[in-house]
């Protein structure tokens, strides 16, 4: 896919005020500071179009992008901050699962996995609530320039195997670098592909 334009839409706290769901639309989402802001200005080849290393843990947004006129780039709100409270995590829960469940024009998720990591509990977790409503998603681990190769197939093996305890079958799954740019054709792939169904 070439990336003619993307542009920023709206960025939204409240469900109901998102943008009317006429075109289809791609969600990512991720730990905070997985890379989630830097694989979105790479994959839309568009600088600072998500905004990097935000504070974590503050105001919830779910920020919506045009792309190419065609699809919205979705920007969910991170988990997983250690300094978040108990309450913001469940406030957290409550609203992305409204989107989650609600969104009629989302195609698939993206869930962005830092490929440096072995298997986190709450990547782990999320997959699984994706899963049990049958939301269609795909894995992307990121950073895959900081460490080896051999290291991030390593990690993706024990993610992959762990998820296995609780699904037949696995998701695809993409190595990405923000860095070199690396998986983001893949990923843009995957998106057209669906857009043309
Ligand atoms: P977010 O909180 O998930 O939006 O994460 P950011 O995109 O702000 O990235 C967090 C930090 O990781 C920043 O310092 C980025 O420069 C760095 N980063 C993100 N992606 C990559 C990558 O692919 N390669 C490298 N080397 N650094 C990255």
């Amino acid at each position: 896919m070439i990336i003619k334009s993307a542009e920023f839409v709206c960025s939204n706290t409240r469900i109901d005020k998102l943008p009317p769901p006429t075109i289809p639309e791609y969600a990512f989402i991720g730990r905070s500071n997985v890379g989630k802001s830097s694989l979105i200005n790479a994959l839309t080849q568009h600088k600072g179009l998500a905004k990097t290393s935000q504070t974590p843990g503050k105001t919830q947004l779910i920020n919506h992008f045009l792309v190419n006129k065609e699809w919205f780039l979705v920007d969910l709100p991170g988990y997983g901050y250690a300094k978040t409270s108990k309450t913001n995590r469940s406030e957290w829960e409550k609203f992305i699962k409204k989107y989650l469940f609600n969104r009629e024009n989302l195609q698939c998720v993206f869930v962005l996995i830092d490929s440096r990591l072995t298997p986190q509990k709450n990547d782990l977790d999320f997959c699984c609530l994706l899963g049990e409503k049958g939301i269609p998603f795909i894995l992307i681990f990121t950073k895959a320039d900081k460490q080896s190769k051999i290291k991030s197939e390593h990690n993706i093996e024990l993610f992959r195997k762990a998820l296995l305890t609780w699904f037949e079958e696995v998701p695809p799954h993409i190595l990405t670098s923000s860095e070199t740019r690396n998986g983001c054709d893949e990923v843009l792939g995957l998106i057209d592909e669906v857009n043309q169904r």
